[in-house]
C-alpha cells in the first residue's frame, strides 16, 4: 500500500465540503458518497513458464443512481481497494457534471503489465472479464468498463470478444465495454478524447479576460507555456492538441525523469525517442532534469498532470509556479495542496471536469454500439447536398464562385469523428459555462473543484428524488 492509502478518504473531503452549501439531508448525502459495491477476487494465472501466479482484482460499483455505471480498468502494480472505491467516486461526479447518464464504476487488477508477456495479459483480461461476467458486474446494461491506466485498445477487444462469446446471440454485446478498436465497435474519436477534452478546457478558461488578466496572461492559448507529466494516452493527446492550438510545450515529465526546452518540444519526437531509446531522457536540443519532480516545480503557465493521484501534496505544492493546472490525472492534487494552490492564485482546472472528455467519448461509443449504426451515415450525403444548393445559392446571389477546394471544405457533410468531436466541444464548454455559473452564484465555493462536486452532488440528488428516494 502507497502514502495514497486515504484517497477515498481524500475524495469525501472534498464532497463533504461542497455537500456544505446544500440543504440535503445527511442521509441522502451518505448514500451519494458512499460505494454501492465493492467486488474484490483473486484468480490464478498460469504464466509463460508454467509456474501459477495469483492475481488480485476488483470492480468496484459506486453509484447506481443511474445504469449502467461507467469507467476503466486499471493495471497497475500498486492498486488498492480505496483507491479503486475513489476512481470509482470519481467517475460518479465526472458523468454527473458532464450530463453522461452512468453512474460511476471502476476496475483495478494488481500487476505491472511491463513484466508480462502479451500472451499472459490476454489470459489476464478475459479470465478477469469471466469473473465480471459470473457475478454479474459487467454488461452493457449493467457496467461498462473502459480504458485506464495500463490499459488501452487492446485490452478492451479481449473483454468485448469474451463477454460476447459467454453471451451468444446478444444483441447489445458490444455495449459491453468501451475504448473499443474502431474494428470491433469502438468510435473515431474515442483514443483521443480525454486530450482533446482537456484542450477545450483550458481554450475554454483561457478565454475568459477578468480570469486571464488576474493570472497575468494574455487571452487565448497562443504561446503558453505548458508541461505536461505522463506521455501516456491522456498526456500525449493533451500535449499534441495544446500545441497544435498554439501553446509551447516547454517540459515533459515521465517516469525515468524530466526534460525542457524554452523553444518548445514535439510530443511524437519525444514519444519516438522514448520509444527507441526506452528513456525521454537525452532528447536532442533538450536539457535533462534532475527529476519527474523538479518539473512539476519549473516556472510555466500551464502544468498538466497527467499520470496517477496524489502527486501535488502541502510538502511541493508551495514550490509550483504554474499559474494554471490542468488535471489530466484522476486525483493529482490532494486534498492538503488545494488551499495552497488557491492561496497562490493557481487556476486549478478538476480532474473531475477536465479529463471528463474520456468518458463523454465513451457515452457516444456505447450509443453507437446500441444504435447498430455509425454517426452521420444516415446524414452524411443529405447534409452534404444542403449545403452545396445553399453554395449554388449564394453563388448565384454574390456572382462569386467558390474553389472546389473551398466547395469539398464547406460542403463535405460531418463524417462521424466531425460529429464525435463536436459533441465532446459542446460538452466541455458548456459544463465549464456551468462550473462558472454555480461558482457565482455562491460566493463561499472557493474554487473550480467544489463547484464541480457541488454540481455533481445536486445532479445526482436530482435522480435520487426523481427515483422517489427522498422528497
Ligand atoms: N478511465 C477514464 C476515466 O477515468 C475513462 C472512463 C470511461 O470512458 O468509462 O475517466
Amino acid at each position: 500500500m502507497t502514502a495514497q492509502a486515504n484517497f477515498f478518504e481524500e475524495v469525501n473531503q472534498y464532497f463533504d465540503q461542497a455537500a456544505a452549501f446544500t440543504a440535503y439531508p445527511p442521509g441522502l448525502l451518505d448514500q451519494i458518497r458512499g460505494c454501492n459495491s465493492v467486488y474484490r477476487f483473486d484468480f490464478p494465472l498460469r504464466r509463460d513458464n508454467g509456474q501459477i501466479e495469483v492475481i488480485r482484482a476488483w470492480r468496484v460499483e459506486h453509484s447506481h443512481h443511474k445504469t449502467p455505471v461507467k469507467g476503466g480498468i486499471r493495471y497497475a502494480p500498486e492498486v488498492y481497494e480505496e483507491e479503486v472505491m475513489a476512481l470509482a467516486a470519481l467517475m460518479t461526479y465526472k458523468c454527473a457534471i458532464v450530463d453522461v447518464p452512468f453512474g460511476g464504476g471502476k476496475g483495478g487488477i494488481r500487476l505491472d503489465p511491463n513484466h508480462y508477456s502479451v500472451g499472459e495479459l490476454e489470459r489476464v483480461t478475459r479470465r478477469y472479464t469471466h469473473e465480471l461476467v459470473k457475478k454479474a458486474f459487467i454488461g452493457p446494461g449493467i457496467d461498462v468498463p473502459a480504458p485506464d491506466y495500463g490499459t488501452g485498445e487492446r485490452e478492451m477487444a479481449w473483454i468485448v470478444d469474451t463477454y460476447s462469446a459467454l453471451n451468444p446471440g446478444q444483441l447489445d454485446a458490444l455495449g459491453c465495454v468501451t475504448g473499443k478498436p474502431v474494428t470491433q465497435g469502438g468510435v473515431r474519436g474515442r483514443k483521443e478524447a480525454t486530450g482533446r477534452g482537456l484542450y477545450f478546457a483550458l481554450r475554454e478558461a483561457c478565454s475568459h479576460p477578468v480570469e486571464m488578466a488576474r493570472l497575468g496572461l494574455g487571452l487565448g492559448l497562443e504561446g503558453k507555456r505548458v508541461v505536461v507529466q505522463g506521455l501516456g494516452n491522456v498526456g500525449y493527446h493533451a500535449a499534441k492538441f495544446c500545441r497544435e492550438g498554439g501553446a509551447i510545450l516547454v517540459g515533459i515529465a515521465e517516469r525515468e525523469g524530466a526534460i525542457t526546452n524554452a523553444t518548445g518540444l514535439n510530443e511524437d519526437d519525444v514519444f519516438r525517442h522514448r520509444k527507441q531509446s526506452g528513456s525521454i531522457l537525452n532528447f536532442p536540443g533538450a536539457t535533462n532534469l534532475a527529476s519527474t519532480a523538479v518539473a512539476l516545480e519549473m516556472e510555466c503557465d500551464v502544468l498538466i498532470p497527467a499520470a496517477l493521484e496524489g502527486v501535488f501534496t502541502a510538502e511541493n505544492a508551495p514550490r509550483v509556479r504554474a499559474k494554471i493546472i490542468l488535471e489530466g490525472a484522476n486525483g493529482p492534487t490532494t486534498p492538503s495542496a488545494d488551499p495552497i494552490f488557491r492561496q497562490k492564485g493557481i487556476l486549478v482546472i478538476p480532474d473531475i471536469y477536465a479529463n471528463a472528455g474520456g468518458v463523454t467519448v465513451s457515452y457516444f461509443e456505447w450509443v453507437k454500439n446500441l444504435s447498430h449504426v455509425r454517426f452521420g451515415r444516415m446524414s452524411k450525403r443529405h447534409e452534404m447536398a444542403n449545403e452545396l444548393v445553399m453554395l449554388r445559392a449564394i453563388e448565384a446571389a454574390t456572382g462569386k464562385l467558390f474553389t472546389d477546394a473551398e466547395r469539398m471544405q464547406i460542403a463535405k457533410g460531418p463524417d462521424e469523428e466531425d460529429l464525435v468531436n463536436s459533441g465532446l466541444e459542446e460538452t466541455m464548454i458548456s459544463a465549464y459555462h456551468q462550473l462558472l455559473e454555480t461558482k457565482a452564484q455562491h460566493p463561499g465555493v472557493p474554487d473550480l473543484r467544489i463547484a464541480a462536486f457541488l454540481n455533481a452532488i445536486h445532479k445526482v440528488a436530482r435522480s435520487y428524488a426523481e427515483l422517489g428516494i427522498f422528497p
